[in-house]
């Protein structure tokens, strides 16, 4: 069953829309990720469903209750709707203590005192329960917060980009021990994130958010293999882009043909190729397919290394550069050849008007 459901909420700021007709539901225990550019209007949503904000047009339900209408006006304050909050202005209470904040609000029990003692330290804030919080780093106030929400035990939570303020590594173990967390108590939680490598961590499930509309909506898996659109396809980074004429469902590209499934022989493609698609071997080309390009430079990044490649388009002579991103050390002196080969499952074909 799903404890949280949006239906047709619209929503508009001074006569501009921020929220066109969105739809969604969470099931119970699962965790949905809503992405997409900044402005796009996920914290209005999130604020929308919590009821900080008053809903102008759709309906909110928590676990099967109508908790917000707008077509009969049905507003339940935000502390009544049995949602957890976390938004990215996490104010905790200045005069008390890390401890006291998590359980503010909480029956004092002995058994969640001992659940928040032991929250704390998984989340590295051993320590730190008798801290005040402007002794503590943003990072760390941000898990405070969010411990803060969990400690009641909600069936529904809301996160906005709850671990935006954590450097990479703590920002790793933070979000794994924040999944294992929700996971164990079940919550049902939508989270919003600017950061795709997170979303596909943490989702069961994704909500791409375009202008106010979702655009997609599907597993992790599906967003990143069956983008719906070039916008979808760029949201995970950089992508390399060519263009080209469908001939025999079919698209010639420098780097090898691709299907172009559903699109009509004559009409003109942009090609999406994920650096990640580019398969790069310091051997001669050999088997059938693979082409040889002339390296312009490459970066080792830490886990990967960037290569910079150049070559000069078969059909326009234009000089093209194309991005591949290797797992690995792989640092070919620049000018060498290197042999190419593209990996069809991370490229994708979309009408060129589409961009
Ligand atoms: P970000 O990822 O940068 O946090 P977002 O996707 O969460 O962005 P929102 O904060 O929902 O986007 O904002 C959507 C749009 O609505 C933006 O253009 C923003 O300027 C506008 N907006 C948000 N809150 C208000 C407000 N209270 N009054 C007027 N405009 C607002």
């Amino acid at each position: 069953m799903s404890e949280l459901v949006a239906i047709d909420v619209s929503h508009a700021f001074s006569g501009t829309r921020v929220l066109e007709s969105v739809s969604l539901a969470v099931d119970a225990g699962q965790l949905v990720c809503l992405i997409g550019p900044s402005g796009c209007g996920k914290t209005t949503l999130l604020r929308v469903i919590a009821g900080l904000d008053r809903l102008q047009r759709g309906r909110v339900l928590v676990e099967g209750t109508l908790v917000a209408d707008a077509e009969n006006p049905r507003h339940t304050p935000p502390e009544k709707r049995g949602i957890g909050l976390m938004f990215q202005d996490y104010a905790l209470f200045p005069h008390l203590s890390v401890f006291e904040n998590v359980v503010f609000g909480v029956a004092r029990s002995s058994e969640r005192a001992a659940w928040a003692r032991e929250a704390l330290a998984r989340m590295g804030l051993e320590g730190y329960a008798d801290a005040y919080p402007h002794t503590l780093s943003g990072g760390e106030q941000q898990r405070v917060a969010l411990l803060r929400a969990l400690a009641p035990a909600p069936k529904v939570l809301l996160l906005d980009e709850p671990f935006s303020d954590l450097d990479v590594t703590r920002r790793a173990q933070v979000r794994e021990e924040t999944l294992d967390l929700l996971k164990e108590m079940k919550v049902t939680t939508l989270m919003v994130t600017h950061d795709p490598e997170e979303a596909m961590f943490m989702a069961d499930h994704i909500l791409v958010l375009a202008g106010g509309r979702i655009v997609q909506a599907g597993p992790p898996l599906e967003t990143y293999l069956k983008p719906v659109d070039a916008f979808v396809a760029a949201l995970f980074g950089p992508v390399n882009r060519l263009e080209g004429t469908v001939e025999g469902a079919r698209v010639a590209t420098p780097l090898g043909s691709l299907a172009a499934d559903g699109l009509p022989d004559g009409i003109r493609v942009q090609v999406l190729i994920r650096p990640e698609a580019l398969q790069l071997d310091t051997a001669p080309a050999g088997a059938a397919g693979d082409i040889e390009l002339s390296v312009d430079w490459a970066r080792l990044l830490g886990r990967t290394s960037l290569v910079r490649l150049r070559m000069r388009s078969p059909a326009t002579d234009a000089e093209v550069l194309l991005h591949a991103r290797v797992y690995g050390t792989f640092l070919p002196v620049a000018g060498t050849a290197v042999s190419v080969r593209l990996d069809p499952d991370r490229a994708f074909v979309f009408p060129a008007a589409d961009v």
